[in-house]
């Protein structure tokens, strides 16, 4: 049986990934500090012998045994990551040798979480995994952009000077339940807005583009990467599906029928890229992976959670 450790485990991408390691038969060791992650993401896994949660920050060293990794730990959200930026640079930084230091050790297969951040504001539509990006190494998202960007660097050195097996994704937006409501990323704020009755937030005019990728399709195309043999990366896995900010608002308030909710306008965020698309050529190929699940089914699912969030709280 094999032992995998996810950093990040509790978080909203981590706390999946382990739901479906466990339901596939490994062992799976859950490490968090629990900034943007939440306990309660994991809870309902406790019960299993074969999980284990452990509270550790990743900028310190950590000695552990494991077959594979998933190396998920970085806050997400622009409003988390900015939060305590230099935190957010040691996380991908500090932390990211730390965990590689930790593969190399155990002699485990490492897949990094990196990020169509990588790309900054495109000047290349749709993304490419050739593309080398256009990043403001100053700006205000620069401490995620430029961590996720020489965590990419490391992992290829690892890879090259030391034979680490290495994997990166580069995950363009994701979303669905567990999404914490208070995150402050784009679905999760509309549709809490939406279901409290309060106005949608649009950042700029709201012609700025995402490609929303639903969590199901990104955590497959995450583990066919980690489990073939073939290629290291960098690899985007996302849902090509492109919408602008305006007609996402719109699409969730025809979701959500009964909300009387109205769209403002709010300053848009320096730096803000202005469009985002995957081009998954090399995950159909590489992985036979394409999303399944279009916006509009995968919003009706994440709307039916956060209905439960809110009544709850
Ligand atoms: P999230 O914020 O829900 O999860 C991140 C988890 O990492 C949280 O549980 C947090 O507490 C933990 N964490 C943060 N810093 C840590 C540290 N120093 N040590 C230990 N744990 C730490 O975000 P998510 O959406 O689940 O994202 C997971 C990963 O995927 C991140 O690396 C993120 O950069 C990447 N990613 C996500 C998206 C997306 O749209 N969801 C897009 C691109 C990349
Ligand atoms: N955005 C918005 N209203 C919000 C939150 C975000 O209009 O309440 C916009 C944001 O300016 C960006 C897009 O939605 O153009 C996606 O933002 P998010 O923070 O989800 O992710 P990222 O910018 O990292 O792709």
């Amino acid at each position: 049986m094999r032992s995998i450790l996810v950093t990040g485990g509790a978080g909203f991408l981590g706390s999946h990934l382990c739901e479906r390691l466990l339901e596939r038969g490994d062992n799976v060791i859950c490490l968090d500090n629990f900034f943007t992650g939440r306990k309660q993401n994991v809870t309902h896994l406790l019960a299993n012998p074969r999980f284990e949660l452990i509270r550790h920050d990743i900028v310190q060293p950590i000695a552990l045994e494991a077959d594979q990794i998933y190396n998920l730990a970085c806050p997400a959200s622009p409003v988390a990551y900015q939060y305590n930026p230099i935190k957010t640079i040691k996380t991908s930084t500090v932390g990211v040798v730390n965990v590689l230091g930790l593969a190399k050790r155990c002699k485990a297969r490492i897949l990094h979480a990196s990020t169509s951040e990588v790309y900054g504001d495109p000047t290349v539509h749709p993304q490419p995994e050739s593309y080398w990006g256009n990043v403001n190494p100053l700006g205000p998202r620069s401490c995620y952009d430029e961590g996720k960007r020489v965590a990419e660097s490391l992992c290829m050195n690892y890879h090259q000077e030391h034979n680490l097996e290495v994997r990166i994704i580069r995950i363009f937006n994701t979303y669905g339940p567990r999404m914490d409501p208070n995150d402050g990323r784009v679905i999760s704020n509309f549709i809490t807005q939406a279901l409290r009755g309060e106005p949608l937030t649009i950042y700029g005019n709201g012609l700025q583009t995402r490609s929303f990728c639903y969590v199901d399709d990104l955590l497959r195309g995450m583990m066919l990467l980690m489990d073939q043999d073939k290629e290291t990366g960098p690899v985007n896995i996302g849902n090509p599906g492109e919408y602008t900010m305006l007609q996402l608002a719109e699409q969730i308030l025809k979701q959500i029928p009964e909300s009387k909710s109205k769209i403002v306008h709010k300053p848009l965020p320096q730096d803000d890229p202005k469009q985002r698309c995957p081009d998954i050529t090399k995950a159909r190929s590489l992985l036979g992976w394409s999303p399944t699940v279009d916006l509009q089914a995968g919003l009706a699912k994440t709307v039916e959670y956060y209905r439960g969030e809110l009544a709850q709280a």
